[in-house]
């Protein structure tokens, strides 16, 4: 009997060195402890051998399931143990491994700028939104009163993807949004890329940019539009900024003013530097056409609103003193990274 248990745990021992997973680990479990091991069995013999005789053959037994089970225990630990190094050594992320050298990125003129901008309109109150870039007909020209044969259309070389569907070629097409899904009173901006079929040249690039607001409240007049373009154009640019309106014509609204900087050098005279022409225009503006709300859905008898437009890219070009258009869309690392 002595020799059998010991030639059991010699068998297992020798077992164990080829074992090298904890699932082989189990099977030899089950092979040297389960309901069939041999161990098992010579315990279920125990009822054959003499009465004297059991209890020291009990005991031995005993002896060698606990030498089997510590020798099933410590070879489990030593595998898990094993299997939990290789994982972390497959999972290692190495920290200072070298990476191609990036530039740090700087801010673009054009948004350098715009966020001055969009400071003085929030800190006014007004509150910005945003339409599609590329847009349906209907935002673009109709909701904003130009119909399919509007002479406005021609001022304007669209670039269609579509009949319907089109770059938008104002930023305007966040404007009948508004209408339609804000109560007023509200005071509204939108800032963002607009394109029209042009050549470039010094100053003209298919894409540009556009800055527009609309207050719409009840009894809102040419009185508050004024005060409030002269405000923001002082704060923008400068207090000594004078301004000029000029009677104009846009279809979006009736009357139609444009707006100039008096020159700061001749006072409206005229010189060298303005080209004779006494300032330079800034925006165009008005009293948003009671058509316009109507087909938005506002009622022109209760509410009236006014609206004005930049062309936006002249301000960082004169800003930053950048001569030609086309350098604020090309992505050139070299003139990008000058702006901080
Ligand atoms: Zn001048």
């Amino acid at each position: 009997m002595k020799e059998s248990l010991q030639k059991i745990e010699q068998a297992l021992q020798q077992e164990l060195t080829s074992c090298a997973t904890t699932s082989d680990l189990l099977t030899l479990r089950g092979k040297y402890l389960g309901k069939n091991a041999e161990i098992s069995t010579l315990m279920k013999s125990m009822k054959d051998v003499p009465a004297e005789q059991r209890p020291a053959m009990g005991a031995l037994i005993h002896q060698t399931k606990q030498a089997l089970e510590l020798m099933l225990n410590q070879a489990e630990l030593a595998l898990k143990q094993k299997e939990l190094n290789e994982k972390l050594a497959k999972e290692t992320i190495d920290v200072t491994i070298e990476k191609p050298y990036k530039e740090k990125g700087s801010i673009h003129p054009i948004n350098l700028e715009l966020m001055r901008l969009e400071k003085i309109l929030t800190g006014m109150g007004f509150s910005q939104i945003d339409g599609p870039e590329m847009d349906y007909d209907t935002y673009n020209f109709e909701l904003v009163n130009v119909p399919q044969d509007h002479p406005a259309r021609d001022m304007q070389d669209s670039l269609f993807i579509t009949k319907d569907i089109l770059l938008r070629t104002q930023t305007s097409n966040a404007q009948p949004r508004a209408m339609q899904n804000i109560k007023p009173p509200f005071k509204v901006f939108c800032a963002g890329r607009v394109f029209r079929k042009d050549e470039i040249d010094a100053t003209h690039t298919p894409a540009f940019y556009q800055v527009e607001g609309i207050y719409i409240d009840k009894k809102v007049s040419m009185a508050d539009l004024k005060s409030t373009i002269t405000q923001i154009l002082k704060e923008y640019l400068g207090e000594g900024t004078k301004t000029r309106f000029r009677a104009s014509y846009f279809p979006f609204t009736e009357p139609s003013v444009e707006v100039d900087a008096v020159c700061n050098v001749c006072n409206g005279k005229g010189c060298p530097a303005c080209k004779y022409a006494g300032g330079y225009e800034i925006l165009g503006a008005g009293m948003i056409h009671p058509k316009v709300l109507e087909l938005n859905g506002i009622d022109s008898n209760e509410y009236s609103g006014y609206a004005f437009g930049f062309g936006f890219d002249r301000f960082p070009k004169m800003r930053f003193k950048i001569p030609y258009a086309k350098y604020m869309f090309e992505h050139d690392i070299r003139f990008l990274k000058q702006f901080k």
